[in-house]
């Protein structure tokens, strides 16, 4: 079945080429240009698969829906890749406070955006399909297929692409990962992503892990490495020096 895609996007031109361009791809679209019907969308079946958001709409901000859509249960784990005109926004967007998956800058290539659009699915689908069952890792349980995490067994609210980090950490506990690594694995797309926000999104992870937090250690000036065991004092700080 093709996967739907949620496209809000109040520009009528541009909405119509990138609606015209993920059809060609064998998508399934859906359009909305405001906010409200973006939401009203949203909940329809089929739920969207992604949600591509323009930032700035008539009613409501695209952050202002990417927040209600993390906020609903049904909806809190559909990926959204954020469009925006405005760089200084960036680390807002994907960081704590809206907590999109994605961005792209305006103008952007239909093509690019297309690839993004591919490259958040696949990840997600991986994400699915790596479920080897659950994992339990000191006070932390990771259940693949459900797509959820547990810290002592209260559900922690990831995104798509934190949920995907912290699978990458942990299926390589123990050895050091650069940001350029994660980058390509996690992101997985060579585009204007930079390491800051790396370290963005590793922040908004540990804070989300609470008491877990600390499984992500910090080596500076070299990237991070997720503990070989959780009873492991950190070794961080002795040696975080840059070498
Ligand atoms: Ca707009």
């Amino acid at each position: 079945m093709a996967q739907t895609i949620l496209i809000v996007e109040d520009e009528r031109d541009l909405l119509s080429t990138i609606e015209y361009n993920l059809q060609r791809e064998g998508f399934d679209t859906r359009a909305a240009t405001t906010g409200e019907m973006a939401l009203r969308l949203a909940e329809r079946d089929p739920r969207p698969e992604l949600v591509l958001l323009d930032i700035m709409l008539p009613d409501l901000s695209g952050t202002e829906v990417c927040r209600r859509l993390r906020q609903s249960d049904a909806l809190r784990r559909v990926p959204v890749i954020m469009v925006t005109a405005r760089g200084e926004e960036i680390d807002r967007v994907v960081g704590f406070e809206v907590g999109a998956d994605d961005y792209v800058v305006k103008p952007f290539s239909v093509r690019e955006l297309v690839l993004r659009v591919k490259a958040i699915l696949r990840r997600v689908k991986g994400g699915d399909g790596d479920g080897a069952g659950e994992t339990t890792f000191g006070k932390l349980r990771l259940d693949p297929a459900a797509h959820r995490v547990f810290v002592e067994d209260v559900e922690v609210v990831l995104t798509a692409l934190e949920f995907r980090l912290l699978s990458t950490f942990l299926t390589r506990r123990g050895r050091v990962q650069s940001r350029e690594v994660l980058l390509a694995d996690v992101w997985g797309i060579e585009a204007d992503v930079t390491t800051r926000t790396v370290d963005t999104h590793v922040k908004r992870l540990r804070e989300k892990l609470g008491v877990c937090g600390g499984y992500v250690e910090t080596l500076r000036g070299v990237g991070y490495r997720f503990r070989a065991n959780p009873d492991d004092a950190s070794q961080a700080d002795a040696d975080g020096d840059t070498p």
